[in-house]
């Protein structure tokens, strides 16, 4: 019955949301690993790539490959519109007023170190703290770190409870005007917890504070809107969101990044240069130096295409029902914890297994096709707070289906009784 349900529901919208057709615009899900289907539960590592990304890539390749910004024949001209439709097309994806807020960078670690080293070097002196969750990713950590270290100045860290939520309590305890900049993640990528980013801008931007928001996890989950949410500056990843490797996007506030100087320097970023002086460009090529991952914009852009196509309602009603399937399940199996336990949770299943190792259970999944992620997840300070040394994290997407959670669930039990011998 719950099998139907999931393959085909009529969503909010109207749509039909039929999974198995879904299934088909991924050529990657129908790979054997070990003469086994394979059950790729690693998207919070990387998604997958439906066949219009993949067709929009080598459409580009093969059709009109070139660089663009100064080419002024027909191929350069097709390739730079195709760029900035992907810019516009990603300031309609998450409401921003305006596409020279829309920065193309690396992804979402590139674009942290933009804001850490452009902003946060002007803004943060002697004594001033910036303030972060424990729940971050690595991306969010050492770049304010490092700017903490050189400036003489306080990282601080909101603390999260034992089911992985953060302690709001404490953030407004933390929240000083020492504070001038706040970085937290939108969902952890490690516990799946979905954060009240919200109310985390409110309150800072009442305290003065300019606020990044870590949407690497977020983009692909949850409907963003950057002016709803009044984010300063917001940070995603191409590969996340069913798009290619080596594109991300940093959102910016137009007023913010008019003031900001470049983070890079080189071609595109200037309007003239002599060997005495450089005048630099206009937002956003100010901070797009050297030529752009231009095949990165179109496959952006057509991962944009499909998730709206798809609908992220119907993405987030698929992806809770695995995740809720999911979690009924394991917590059937003895020995098994799940870490991160908040109520308000994105579709990632973070465990550990009583006198188990986690890499060798991902190691033993792997054999019955079973792809997860084991480890620490780039977060180790918040494993430190688990006190645990990893986990082994299941993460689903919309093309997952129940039949993949059954069959991950009796590898993982397989898995166990082997291991335990
Ligand atoms: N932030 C979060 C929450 C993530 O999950 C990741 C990647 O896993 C990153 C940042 C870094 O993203 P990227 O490696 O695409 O720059």
């Amino acid at each position: 019955m719950r099998l139907t349900l999931v393959k085909l529901q009529t969503t909010l919208t109207g749509k039909i949301f039929d999974v198995d057709r879904i299934r088909d615009d991924f050529p990657i899900l129908s790979r054997k690993i070990n003469g086994k289907p394979l059950v790729y539960l690693d998207n919070a590592a990387t998604s997958q790539k439906p066949i219009s990304v993949i067709n929009a890539i080598t459409d580009y390749y093969k059709k009109y490959n070139s660089n663009i910004h100064r080419g002024v024949y027909s191929i350069s001209i097709e390739a730079n519109e195709a760029y900035e439709k992907a810019k516009e097309n990603i300031r309609a994806f998450i409401n921003a007023g305006d596409v020279r807020e829309i920065i193309f960078t690396r992804g979402t670690t590139e674009a942290i170190n933009l804001v850490a080293y452009s902003y946060g070097f002007t803004h943060v002196n002697e004594g001033d703290e910036v303030l972060i969750s424990a729940m971050e990713h690595h991306a969010n950590i050492v770049p304010w770190q490092v700017l903490c270290q050189q400036k003489n100045a306080k990282l601080k860290v909101i603390p999260v409870n034992s089911k992985g939520k953060l302690e709001m309590e404490e953030f407004k305890r933390l929240l000083t005007p020492k504070v001038k900049i706040v970085a937290v993640c939108h969902i952890s990528n490690s516990l799946g917890t979905i954060n009240p980013v919200k109310e985390v801008i409110r309150l800072a931007h009442e305290n003065g504070s300019v606020v990044l928001i870590d949407g690497a996890q977020a983009i692909h989950h949850t409907n963003v809107d950057v002016c709803d949410l009044g984010a300063d500056f917001y940070a995603f990843s191409g590969h996340k969101m069913y798009g290619p490797m080596g594109i991300g996007v940093l959102y910016g506030k137009a007023e913010l990044l008019e003031a900001m100087p470049p983070y890079q320097t080189g071609g595109d970023m200037i309007s003239s240069v002599s060997f005495e002086k450089t005048i630099y460009n206009d937002i956003p090529l100010k901070f797009e130096a050297g030529t752009p991952n231009v095949e990165g914009t179109v496959g952006i852009s057509a991962a944009i295409d499909y998730i709206n196509e798809v609908g992220l309602d119907s993405i987030h009603k698929q992806e809770s029902e695995l995740l809720d399937y999911a979690t009924e399940k394991i917590n059937q199996i003895e020995g098994v914890r799940i870490i991160g336990t908040a109520q308000n949770k994105a579709s990632v299943l973070s465990f550990v297994v009583n006198g188990l190792n986690a890499l060798d259970i991902g190691i033993m999944l792997d054999t019955y096709g079973v792809a997860v992620r084991t480890g620490q997840h780039c977060t180790e300070p918040l494993m430190d707070i688990f006190g645990i040394p990893g986990t082994v994290r299941a993460s689903f997407a919309f093309y997952n289906t129940l039949a993949e959670v059954d069959i991950f669930i009796e590898a993982l039990k397989s898995a166990i009784s082997t291991l335990k011998r």
